[in-house]
């Protein structure tokens, strides 16, 4: 068959790079692509924003199957007009997709279903927002409603950092996606990931990860968009996961498809774990990048027949064929990141390095210039390796670095030290 993917990041190039396995796949397209994707399938540029512009090239190319990667045109709502054009599609409605793209909405939806999440108030104006917060006191996490790209989310952990959180977010700095805010009860614990995927109807989990958002060691400095990941997360022992199961995820698939909007994707769910109990923090309604990187290494071949089954709504007897293994991604990110990148600089190295199904670099922001790669953006590699134990896979990962010739690059040393 022939399958286009939507996105230009690492988490595209791993998708990219286990769909390629498959032998369904006969002819992969990536739009826009990068890069590293483009050694392995064709790219094609057109604006993936424009539903039109999407099903016109999908009919041109024969496209069977599109997947898509990032939460923009989701929210664009291209899942839409794929599947009203008769195209197998992988990804959810706008309306399922508002899971993400609204936090006022997930606790709605929390609320109807009495899933575990912390608790929380809505406003849409500063004056009644700040006597809340006067009346409750910090901590408190001040939140944007819509998408702010992972930065509309202020930690309040005084009262004078929660005032100016609700002065910022209604002051403009996150534009219509800061109309309405979610002031929250702050949470303590360790965060997690769980990847799941549901055809709108079942549910079948397929993974669990932990990243690491901030840009230094022993996780200081700013936050990212994630430094490195890793899966499987043992916080989320067996346990755990079937309570998430019952009492957060499945009753969110049975919440949406009662409102006549069901869930048909991958549901990204950001937990936090305090003494064996999870509650919910937020969903994504797509992979983690680069949580998604790990999860194509450990799933290979099959990850594309389980989006297919996602994607026909045949997921009721589908199963996931797991190897007892461990994956791990180290990020390595262009000077100045997550400032301003310098782009431009060159890196040597890669094409010495074996890419097999224990060791990888997706590439997330590189372009290639003059028959060099370069960084071409902040986060630029995801060097990911599998192994029979985390510390095989972290030990790969950071042989693969090491090779690396990059001086206008760098990269965490410590990626997995949580769970080792
Ligand atoms: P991202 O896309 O980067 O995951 P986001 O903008 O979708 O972020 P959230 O996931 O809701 O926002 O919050 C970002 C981070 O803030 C979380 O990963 C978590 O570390 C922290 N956080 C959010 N809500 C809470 C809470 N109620 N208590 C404690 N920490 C929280």
């Amino acid at each position: 068959m022939n399958i286009l993917i939507l996105g230009s990041g690492g988490r595209e190039h791993s998708l990219a790079w286990a769909i390629k396995q498959n032998p369904k796949c006969d002819r992969l397209i990536v739009a826009p692509g990068n890069a590293g994707i483009a050694q392995i399938a064709e790219c094609a540029d057109f604006d993936i924003l424009d539903a039109a512009e999407v099903v016109t090239f999908c009919a041109a190319n024969a496209v069977d199957f599109v997947v898509i990667g990032p939460e923009a045109p989701l929210a664009a709502g291209i899942a839409d007009a794929t599947r009203a054009a008769g195209l197998l599609t992988f990804g959810p409605s706008a309306a399922a997709a508002r899971l993400e793209a609204s936090k006022a909405f997930t606790k709605e939806i929390c609320d109807a279903c009495a899933a575990p999440t912390a608790g929380y108030a809505r406003f849409t104006d500063a004056v009644t927002a700040r006597a809340y917060v006067e009346k409750h006191g910090a901590p408190l996490v001040i939140k944007a409603d819509g998408l702010a790209a992972g930065k509309g989310v202020i930690m309040g952990m005084t009262l004078p950092e929660a005032l100016d959180g609700i002065d910022e977010i209604f002051g403009g700095a996150f534009g219509a996606a800061g109309a309405e805010v979610v002031i929250e009860e702050f949470m303590e614990g360790e965060e997690a990931s769980l990847f799941i995927l549901s055809d709108g109807v079942n549910c079948l989990p397929i993974g669990t990860a932990q990243d690491h958002k901030r840009v230094g060691d022993g996780d200081t400095g700013p936050n990212t968009g994630g430094m490195g990941a890793y899966s499987p997360a043992p916080v989320l022992t067996d346990a755990i996961l079937e309570d998430v199961m019952a009492q957060i995820v499945r009753p969110t698939v049975a919440e949406m498809a009662a409102r006549g909007t069901p869930f048909e994707g991958v549901l990204y769910a950001g937990l936090m774990i305090k003494d064996g109990h999870a509650r919910l923090v937020e969903y994504n309604a797509r992979f983690g990048d680069p949580e998604c990187q790990v999860l194509m290494m450990r799933l290979g071949a099959q990850a594309l027949d389980l989006m297919l089954a996602c994607a026909k709504g045949d997921l009721a007897g589908a199963q996931v064929n797991w190897a007892d293994d461990h994956a791990l991604s180290v990020v390595m990110a262009a000077k100045g990141y997550p400032g301003t990148p310098e782009k431009g600089s060159v890196i040597n190295g890669l094409s010495d390095l074996k890419g097999d199904s224990f060791n990888m670099v997706f590439h997330a922001g590189t372009a290639l210039k003059e028959g060099a790669v370069v960084a071409a953006g902040g986060r630029v590699l995801n060097v990911t390796a599998r192994g029979a134990s985390l510390q095989e896979a972290q030990a790969r990962a950071y042989a693969m670095v090491d090779k690396i010739d990059w001086p206008g690059g760098f990269c965490r040393r410590d990626i997995g030290w949580r769970a080792l």
